[in-house]
C-alpha cells in the first residue's frame, strides 16, 4: 500500500497563531469566546490550562481578559468589551479582518451585503456583526436570489468556503439582478490551496482519509471535494477512529488534512497505520523483543524524542 499525503497539513497561519496564543498566555481571569479552533483535543488542552471557554459575553467578567479566536467578532463585541473593561487579545485571522473592513465600508457606502458561507458559523456571524447585523447569507446556489433588494451590492465570502460552489453563487446571481454586483473573492489561499489539492489526490487515489475534528468547517469542505472524485473517503477526527481493515485492500491511499488539524494527529494516524502494517505487534514484550531485527532502535540505546501527547 502507498500513502501520499497532502504537501499542504498542520495549522494554518491565523489557527497557529490563535492556539500558540493560547497555550502561553498568562491563564488567570483569562477567557475564550467560543471553541478556540474546531477541533476537541486542541479545545480541552487549552481549557486545561486553566482557561475558561464561554459562549456568553455575560460571563466574563470586568476586567477579565477575553481571547478574541481566529473566526473573528462583530463590533458589538469590541464595544461591549470596551464598556466593561475587558481586555481584549485579538487572535482575529488577517484574513478574516479583510473581510470584515470591506463588510464595514461597502455597508458605510449604502450597498447591500451578501455573505456566502453557512449561517450559523462564528465567523459569518462576526461579519454580519460589521453592517449592523442586515447582510443577506447565503449557502447554496439553489436559494433564492430575488429576495435581495435592487441596489447595488457587495458579496464577499466565508474564507473556508468552497471556491466552486462560490463561483456558481455568482453566476446565478448575476443572471438575476441588473444592479452593480461587485465580488470580493475572500477566500484565503490556504484554503484554496487545500482545496485544489484535495481535488488532485482524491483523482489518483483508491481512498482518502480526511483528518480533522467533525465540527470542522473546512476540513467537511476537504471531504465533499475528496468524495466527488473518489468512491471511499473516510472522515477521521483521530487515529481512534482508523480502523485499518476498511483500508487495507487499496493501494494508494491520501491523507488529507484541515486548516485546523494538529501535526502531531496526523501523526498517531501515520503510527498506526505504520503499527498495523508492520509487525502487528500488540504487546510492549512483542514490540521489546523484535528490536534488535530493527534497523532503527536497538536495546539499551537512549534516544532523544518528541512527546507530541500523552494520555492516562
Ligand atoms: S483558514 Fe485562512 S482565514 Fe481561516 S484562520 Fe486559516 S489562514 Fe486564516
Amino acid at each position: 500500500m502507498e500513502f501520499i499525503i497532502a504537501k499542504s497539513g498542520g495549522f494554518c497561519h491565523g489557527v497557529k497563531k490563535a492556539v500558540d496564543t493560547a497555550l502561553s498566555i498568562e491563564t488567570e481571569n483569562t477567557y475564550i469566546y467560543g471553541e478556540i479552533i474546531h477541533n476537541p483535543e486542541v479545545v480541552q488542552k487549552i481549557t486545561e490550562r486553566g482557561i475558561v471557554m464561554v459562549d456568553d459575553l455575560d460571563d466574563v467578567p470586568c476586567g477579565a481578559t477575553l481571547i478574541i479566536r481566529s473566526h473573528g467578532v462583530g463590533k458589538a463585541v469590541y464595544e461591549l468589551c470596551a464598556s466593561r473593561n475587558i481586555k481584549i487579545v485579538d487572535c482575529t485571522c488577517e484574513f478574516v479582518r479583510r473581510t470584515q473592513k470591506i463588510v464595514r465600508e461597502q455597508h458605510a457606502q449604502g450597498k447591500t451585503i451578501v455573505i456566502v458561507g453557512e449561517k450559523t458559523h462564528p465567523e459569518v456571524v462576526g461579519l454580519n456583526g460589521w453592517c449592523e447585523n442586515e447582510a443577506y447569507i447565503f449557502s447554496s446556489e439553489d436559494e433564492d436570489f430575488s429576495v435581495l433588494p435592487q441596489k447595488d451590492c457587495c458579496i464577499v465570502a466565508q474564507t473556508t468556503y468552497s471556491e466552486e460552489k462560490f463561483e456558481k453563487i455568482i453566476k446565478n446571481l448575476n443572471n438575476i439582478r441588473e444592479k452593480t454586483v461587485e465580488v470580493f473573492k475572500t477566500i484565503c489561499y490556504t484554503t484554496i490551496g487545500r482545496q485544489n489539492e484535495a481535488n488532485e489526490l482524491s483523482k489518483k487515489c483508491d481512498a482518502i482519509l480526511v483528518i480533522g475534528g467533525l465540527n470542522s468547517s473546512n476540513t467537511n469542505k476537504l471531504y465533499d471535494i475528496c468524495a466527488k472524485n473518489c468512491p471511499n473517503v473516510f472522515r477521521l477526527s483521530s487515529a481512534a477512529d482508523l480502523e485499518y481493515k476498511t483500508i487495507k485492500g487499496f493501494e494508494k491511499v491520501g491523507i488529507v488534512t484541515g486548516a485546523s488539524t494538529p501535526n502531531a494527529q496526523t501523526q498517531e494516524v501515520l503510527s498506526k497505520m505504520e503499527m498495523e502494517t508492520e509487525a502487528k505487534a500488540t504487546s510492549m514484550e512483542e514490540v521489546v523483543a523484535n528490536m534488535d531485527s530493527q534497523p532503527k532502535f536497538k536495546k539499551g540505546q537512549l534516544i532523544k524524542a518528541t512527546i507530541s501527547s500523552a494520555d492516562d
